[in-house]
């Protein structure tokens, strides 16, 4: 009731540049705020898609200002190794899963596909990493002139090699976005495998790679408020600057830059 049940959509502002992590079903109430925000004003945001499972694109259909705003621009950027990616994202309109599809949305739309590090603006760029994860997925590091954002949801510690990379994404970050869905116990017990991590696990990366501060992500939809209030409590006792994501939690980020 308190940390929100919409699943990942993270809003990041730098300057006057719009980017958007994920969409889960949290897209729609930003696409409500962004449609009274800009109204028929041209407006351009960058989307990375960190993957396609159903609670990182099930927003798209519920995002207002694809439909209402022609001179809006927006700008997927993802990697698929399956279809495209516009077809990846346009698949889950066809019919007889939603009753319109993406032509009749009245915004421009663009799918790129990740090919190393995008640069958006000068001196802000976006960076990507494969994480650990059923199907595939990834990270991403924003970086600026003001600050490092890094976003890494969906993500299973154990292996070497992506162990040693979401370490190497999350290096001296600002803020660092990190996959907290299961208690280390629940992992331990029963989900193994499943592509989600711990806060303990999203503590050390903190600690190891020297990120200041963690935001706990992607929560369990089992977990209610106390539940999360005292993962807080206990990952503190490891880590001081530990806080959990929150349904318009709003975080600056570096001197004087994102909000998410
Ligand atoms: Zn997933
Ligand atoms: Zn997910």
């Amino acid at each position: 009731m308190r940390y929100g049940g919409n699943t990942s959509c993270v809003e990041v502002r730098v300057g006057g540049t719009l980017l958007i992590f994920d969409c889960g079903t949290g897209l729609r109430s930003l696409g409500k705020r962004l449609s009274a925000e800009f109204g028929d004003k041209e407006a351009e945001a960058h989307i990375f898609v960190s993957h396609f499972h159903w609670d990182h694109i099930q927003g798209i259909p519920f995002f207002k200002p694809l439909y209402d705003n022609p001179r809006s621009r927006f700008v997927f950027h993802s990697s698929s190794q399956h279809r495209g990616l516009q077809r990846v994202l346009e698949d889950q309109m066809v019919t007889p899963y939603f009753p319109v599809d993406m032509n009749e949305m009245a915004a421009s739309r663009k799918f790129l596909n990740i090919n190393g590090r995008v640069e958006l603006d000068r001196g802000l760029t976006v960076e990507s990493m494969p994480l650990n994860h059923p199907q595939g997925c990834l990270g991403f590091r924003v970086e600026s002139k003001d600050g490092v954002l890094v976003y890494a949801t969906d993500n299973e510690p154990g292996n070497p090699q992506f162990d040693k990379d979401v370490r190497k994404l999350a290096a001296g970050a600002d803020l660092l976005v990190y996959d907290a869905q299961y208690l280390p116990e629940e992992y331990l017990a029963r989900k193994q495998g499943w592509g989600h991590s711990h806060w303990r696990e999203g503590v050390n990366i903190a600690m190891e790679s020297g990120a200041k501060e963690l935001v706990l992500f992607h929560h369990d939809p089992d977990h209610n408020d106390a539940c999360i209030d005292s993962i807080v409590a206990e990952a503190r006792n490891y880590y001081p600057k530990v806080r959990a994501a929150a349904e318009g939690l709003e975080l600056r980020c570096g001197s004087n830059v994102s909000h998410c």
